[in-house]
């Protein structure tokens, strides 16, 4: 494990340190290879990037590989899909150890749910457009974690509509004819499976979709399962959620970040538009047992 957390002098006083604790590269539903996405990211000025690729750590290695190249420091994660009731709650794990059984089990499993209920989606929408699961898989890398974004890809090479995101506003959206849920862990199952695996659990944008995460009794219920951090500065959490996360974060002294969510060209989110404090990163490379940074020397020296 790496000791060394520090910050030296030097680099407090050199330019401020650019970090980005919440990306999606192809091995999920990102646009770019996980290779691409660290070379874009060093190119933007990025310093510190982690891959969490939804219920997946299939991109790692190539990630870090790239990290090496070009030299920017690579923390691997996931972003673990759960369910509370019928809303969707996102739970980044940051330093699992991605041989964890139990972990493995239970990302195969949403993986495959997700599968399944991609294939139901298509259905429903091939009654009402040109649309066949092979236009998906077309679109899709081989084991792929697949979400709506590769149906609303699928959609766009067929003409049916312009763009990812016009696909979410409508023939996708969560309350249209069309959408049907996958199934997943519920969100304290899923960060006490997190934390035994050696991971930081944070909650991912708290303030999206409905924000249940954020209703106090749920929340406190995940903090006693072990949640470590939340993620404060996202385009999804608006300035009343970002508050009351901040009233959390103070109440049980957790971890706070900022990220941009980046999934390439099928999102408007620009890599680093958010970032985390280097402070906040040291507690999370403190607290991650599950396995190492990659190239952190190029941030601690
Ligand atoms: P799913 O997990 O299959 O329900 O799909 C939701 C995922 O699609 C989330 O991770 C979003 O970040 C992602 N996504 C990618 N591109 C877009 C977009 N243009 N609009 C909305 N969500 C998107
Ligand atoms: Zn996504
Ligand atoms: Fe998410
Ligand atoms: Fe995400």
């Amino acid at each position: 494990m790496m000791q060394h957390h520090s910050l030296s002098e030097h680099d407090r006083t050199a330019k401020a340190i650019r970090i980005d604790l919440h990306t999606h590269s192809n091995a999920s539903d990102g646009t770019q290879p996980p290779g691409e996405l660290m070379r874009v990211a060093k190119a933007n000025g990025l310093d510190v990037i982690a891959l969490t690729d939804h219920d997946t750590t299939a991109g790692w290695s190539d990630a870090a590989q790239a990290a090496v190249e070009v030299g920017i420091m690579l923390v691997p994660g996931i972003e673990v899909s759960t369910k509370l009731g019928p809303a969707s709650v996102h739970v980044l794990a940051y330093l699992p150890d991605p041989e964890h059984p139990a972990l493995i089990e239970v990302m195969e499993r949403v993986r495959q749910g997700r599968v399944h209920r991609a294939e139901r989606i298509v259905a429903a929408l091939a009654a009402d457009f040109p649309l066949t699961w092979e236009d998906v898989l077309a679109v899709s890398e081989p084991g792929a974690t697949i979400g709506r974004p590769h149906i609303a890809d699928a959609l766009v090479a067929r003409g049916i509509v312009p763009s990812r995101s016009e696909a979410f506003a409508s023939v996708l959206h969560v309350r249209g004819k069309y959408y049907v849920p996958h199934e997943s862990p519920h969100p304290v199952d899923a960060i006490e499976l997190i934390a035994a695996a050696g991971a930081v659990p944070v909650l991912a944008h708290g303030g999206s979709r409905g924000a249940v995460a954020l209703n106090e009794p749920v929340f406190t219920k995940m903090v006693a399962a072990g949640l470590a951090g939340v993620e404060i500065r996202h385009r999804e959490n608006d300035a009343h959620a970002r508050e009351q996360l901040a009233n959390y974060a103070r109440r049980w002294d957790l971890i706070v970040t900022g990220s941009s969510d980046y999934h390439g060209a099928g999102k408007p989110n620009e890599l680093g538009e958010n970032t985390t404090d280097p402070e906040q990163l040291t507690r999370i490379l403190q607290a991650g047992t599950g396995t190492d940074a990659v190239n952190s020397t190029v941030v601690f020296g």
